[in-house]
């Protein structure tokens, strides 16, 4: 009997363990020589010079990565343009963008464009880590956040009216289904970065039902994973919380809004806008952007922009590849650049250019400058 059930249990054992070590989404596959093709949005503001310098800085790394750029206009109503970028990103399946200027004069029911691309890909997380960076003045050390935002439903749904004159509804959307397959997201997540606490994030006092729900969620999720502490915080302690004591949270879950309030204010506890990198994945796709998602209009085309954030942007895209080699290389170039504090831009307080800070990453990629410390 043992000689049948020993295999079995072997068996039943490394599937186990294989479903454990899961990872939690895959990329396409290399094309014939290992290549890879991504879809490029430059995007409004800063976004192309960014991008430009990334391109720049894979050229020079020879990255097997080759960009389909599509162009989304956004001074014009139709929506073809987004339209195109969405299905390249369906056919490569990874893009990395820009961010899309938004009118604030069009119908309220027209979706962003970049929210537009979110829910029709169905990128359900979004995924920011904060971390004090060598260099940088900030009035906090030893940052290091995971931030995990629900990134299709909320309070983002575009749902609004005024049937009434003097009388607007605007709905907050919030499904067990979305909520439990974040909450999940980060749990795998955590465990995969071996991080030991999730918090999630609401305001379940005041929304009893929706944030209520969410909050719920949470928790049922969190009895599958015994391995990792939960706990909660109502969103408004919680940006109490984060800029006198930041160092305390590890990874934080919440609803859609309270994502994009709670991410800014961790940018801003690092440095700002200009140095932190995030990610959207969905069940099949992944699209890279920088964390705080700003166009960055008033300084574009004057070469004084940060590319620290989209250019870490790029090596997350490369980490998702699985072209890890690259990515910590050219990741190891911009921490090592960042403690050349004489070249910082001067949104982190100094003079330099971007284009000089681009040169000297790719000076540390060249003479492979080692940091032992891990991004
Ligand atoms: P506005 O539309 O208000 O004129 P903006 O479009 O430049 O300005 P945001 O894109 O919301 O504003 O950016 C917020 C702030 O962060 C701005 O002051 C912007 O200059 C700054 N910022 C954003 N990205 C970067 C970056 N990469 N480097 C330096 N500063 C940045």
């Amino acid at each position: 009997g043992g000689e049948v059930i020993m295999p079995l249990v072997y068996l039943l054992l490394s599937l186990l363990l294989i479903t454990y070590k899961m990872p939690l989404l895959q990329p396409p596959p290399a094309k014939y020589g290992g290549r890879h093709t991504v879809t490029l949005i430059p995007g409004d503001g800063i976004g192309p010079e960014l991008l430009n310098h990334v391109r720049e800085v894979f050229r020079f790394s020879c990255v097997p990565v080759d960009f389909e750029v599509v162009h989304v206009n956004s001074a014009v109503e139709t929506e073809d343009d987004i339209n195109n970028a969405i299905t390249a990103i369906r056919r490569n399946g990874v893009a990395l963008k820009g961010n899309i200027e938004t009118k604030h004069t069009m119908a309220p029911s027209v979706k962003s464009r970049n929210n537009l691309l979110r829910t029709s890909l169905d990128l359900y997380a979004n995924v920011m880590h904060c971390q004090s960076l060598p260099g940088v003045q900030t009035r906090h050390k030893n940052i290091d956040i995971m931030i995990i935002r629900e990134n299709t439903e909320g309070e983002y749904s575009s749902l609004e009216h005024e049937s009434v004159s003097g009388v607007v509804e605007s709905l907050k959307i919030i499904t067990r289904n979305n909520s439990l397959r974040i909450a999940d997201y980060a749990f795998k997540l955590a465990r995969e970065k071996g991080r030991r606490r999730v918090t999630a994030v609401h305001k379940a006092n005041i929304m009893k039902l929706g944030d209520g729900l969410f909050l719920q969620c949470c928790r049922e999720v969190a009895s599958g994973y015994p391995d990792i502490t939960f706990d909660s915080m109502i969103v408004d302690n919680t940006t109490m919380q984060l800029v006198s004591k930041p160092q305390q949270f590890d990874v934080m879950v919440m609803p859609n809004l309270y994502g994009n309030v709670v991410s800014n204010v961790c940018a801003g506890l690092v440095g700002g806008p200009g140095l932190v990198p995030g990610a959207n994945y969905g069940h099949v796709y992944a699209v890279f952007e920088t964390a705080t998602r700003n166009t960055g209009k008033s300084i574009a085309n004057r070469n004084i922009a940060n590319p620290t954030a989209m250019l870490l942007a790029s090596c997350m895209m490369l980490d998702h590849l699985k072209l890890y080699d690259h990515a910590s290389s050219i990741r190891n170039a911009i921490l090592n650049t960042m403690n050349e504090t004489r070249l910082h831009t001067a949104d982190i307080g100094g003079q330099g250019t971007t284009s000089e800070v681009v040169q000297t990453i790719m000076r540390f990629i060249q003479s492979k400058g080692q940091l032992t410390s891990e991004y």
